[in-house]
This record gives C-alpha cells, structure tokens and sequence, in this order.
C-alpha cells in the first residue's frame, strides 16, 4: 500500500480463537503497515449459543502479537469489566461496537470507566441509522476526558435483504466527517459488506470519498473462521487489495455520486423484488381460498376498483398514471396466472 493514501490501518481477525490463529493471522500481515492490529475477545452475537469469544486470555495473546511483531494491539470493549482486563493488559486502543454505542447507558458505563486509563478509543456508528446517537456517544466519552481518535463506519442494520450486510448510508459518515473534521472517519468494509468479494471494492471507495482509513477483518483461513467468515480476507488478499487500490482525482467526485446514487436504486430494486415475492405468495394464497370455495379466480368490481385507486394514487404522487396502469395491469395478470395455475394442479410449474 503506498503509504500516502490511509492514515490509518486497522486489520486482523473478527475474534480471537486460538493462539495459534491469532499469531499465524499477525504473521501473514508481517510487513505491513497496520496501525493497529485487531481481535475480538468478547463477541456480541445477535444469537445466543454461537462462539461467544475466547474472554480475558485472548488479550495475552494479542500481547504476544506486539512483542513478536511490534504491532500496536486493540480490541472492542463492551462493559467496564472488558476495560478492566484490557487496560491490565496496556492494550493500545479500545473501540465500542455498533450495539454498545446505540445505548447511551452502555456508553455512560464505559466513559466512566475509560476516564482514568488514558486509553485512546474509535466510537463505531450505532446499529440504527442515527448521527445523533453516534455524535452524541462521541461527546459523551468526551467530557469524561477520553481521548476519541476516530469513528468507524460500519454500516447499518437492515430488515430487508440488501447487497450489503449493513446498510452503508453514505451521507451519514459524511456528516459525521463535517460535524467533527477533528477525528480520523474509518471504514469498516467489512461488516458492511458481509462478503468477501464485496471488501475491495468498498475499500476503493473509501480512498474516493476521502475516509482516513480502513478496518479490515483478516484470518489466516477464513474458512475456518468462528465468526464472521464469509467476510474475513486472508492477509494475501489483504495484501492484493491494498496493492490495487487506485488514488483518484477530485473529478472522479461525480462518480462516487453515481455510484453512491446507484446503491441506493440497487437497495430499492432489491426491496421490489422481495416485496413481489411477498405478494404473489399472498395471492396464491387467495387462490387456494377460491379454489375450495369454487370462487371465480376474477372478480371483476374487485379489479375495477383497484385499477382505479391505484391510478388515482399514481397522479396524486406524482407518478405517471399511464406507468401506474401498466405496472398494476402486470402484476394481476401474474395473480391470475398463477391462481389459474393452482386450478389445473400445475403448481409445480414455477
Ligand atoms: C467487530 O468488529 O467484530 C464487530 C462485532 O463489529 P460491529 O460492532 O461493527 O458489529
Ligand atoms: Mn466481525
């Protein structure tokens, strides 16, 4: 990586499991230059009864990656007992995690505790899609003297199957970096992206909307890897990325538009698409009800009225109404269709 283009680098495994792979993981990324080298000790799960992280002797571990690599250590800290043992262990710097900074009695906690060890910390963005909350847990640990050195974009939780894992909303870390121009803004592509494939490319955009550097999960065998394995890279494509990344003018500006305008088109053509899905299930349900009623498939007042409601919508949203038309006409043809189907038992057919 020329060293120009990041100020910061962060990299290493979502957890810690063993010594082996903790040293191994620090091995493959000998040479570069990590600000930080990273692993999680105390893993929040959405589920319970998966690996909940290795606990406090993970952090000897990461002690042995500064000793034999002369990288800087850091992990997430979610209560003041995890800063207790992290602090024990002179680690370099803590950051909170996206499910502690989205509540202010969690921050409250650990900027109590933080206060006296001098630590240096990187506030994740909350899980939900709010600058408050994140400015605000930035603040908070602020006025309990904690020195923040950065925030870290990680993307937001989605109900909705989308591209990414989390939801970037690009705006929102740019209005982060306009509130507080005083802090490094990182980007976490990889609990963004959820994939691996999806790391390089969220990566570039990075160096093209200007974030200060890059948090990167990375196993030696991310195959084999306890949590988050289909996003972490190996330290060769980590190598790979940082080698192929291309520093871009100012004028490459409107394309970062573009492509940021096109995510937003792709999440919503997603949402469509599920939503279709929905509905066509809901209709062959109706079928099946027509069916053991000997209802007749079209019910023609029924049609009409929803032909016209929806054309009236249309004009009053703005939307074309002859789209409207068109787009309505489609979908009950397809209800048909497949109710029709569900009569001569061709079920099996789609
Ligand atoms: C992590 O970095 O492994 C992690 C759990 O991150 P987040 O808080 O962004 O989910
Ligand atoms: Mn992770």
């Amino acid at each position: 990586m020329r060293p120009d283009l990041f100020d910061s680098l962060i990299a290493g495994p979502c957890s810690a499991e063993t010594h082996a792979q903790v040293i191994q993981t620090a091995e493959g990324l000998k040479g570069l230059p990590l600000s930080y080298f990273r692993a999680g000790i105390w893993k929040p799960r959405t589920q319970p009864g998966a690996f909940e992280g290795i606990g406090d002797i993970g952090l000897e571990w990461l002690v042995d990656v500064r000793k034999q690599y002369g990288f800087k250590i850091c992990t997430e800290v979610a209560t003041a007992d995890h800063i207790r043992a992290a602090a024990a262990q002179k680690l370099d710097m803590l950051w909170i995690g996206a499910r502690s900074t989205v509540n202010p009695f969690t921050v409250q906690e650990l900027a109590e505790a933080l206060q006296s060890t001098g630590i240096p910390v990187m506030v994740k963005n909350p899980v939900n899609p709010d600058l408050k909350l994140w400015l605000g847990a930035i603040e908070r640990l602020e006025r309990h003297n904690v020195k923040v050195i950065g925030a870290i974009h990680r993307g937001f939780s989605v109900y909705q199957k989308t591209k990414y894992r989390n939801n970037p909303h690009w705006q929102i870390a740019i209005d982060l970096k306009q509130a507080r121009p005083d802090l490094q803004l990182l980007m976490d592509p990889s609990h963004i992206g959820g994939r691996a494939a999806l790391i390089a490319p969220l990566a570039q955009q990075a160096l093209d909307l200007h974030y200060n550097g890059l948090m990167i999960e990375t196993h030696h065998d991310p195959t084999v890897a306890l949590t988050d394995a289909k996003q972490q890279l190996t330290p060769a494509s980590l190598k790979e990325l940082l080698h192929n990344l291309k520093p871009r003018s100012q004028n490459d500006r409107a394309q970062n538009d573009l492509a940021e305008l096109r995510d937003k088109l792709s999440i919503i053509d997603e949402g469509l698409l599920e939503l279709l899905q929905e509905r066509m299930e809901l209709s062959k349900q109706i079928g099946t009800l027509k069916r053991n009623n000997n209802s007749p498939i079209l019910q023609v007042q029924r049609w009409e009225e929803t032909l016209k409601s929806t054309i009236e919508k249309a004009l009053n949203s703005g939307l074309s109404p002859e789209f409207a038309e068109h787009f309505i006409k489609m979908l009950h043809e397809e209800s048909i269709r497949i109710q029709l189907a569900l009569l001569s038992d061709q079920t099996d057919a789609y």
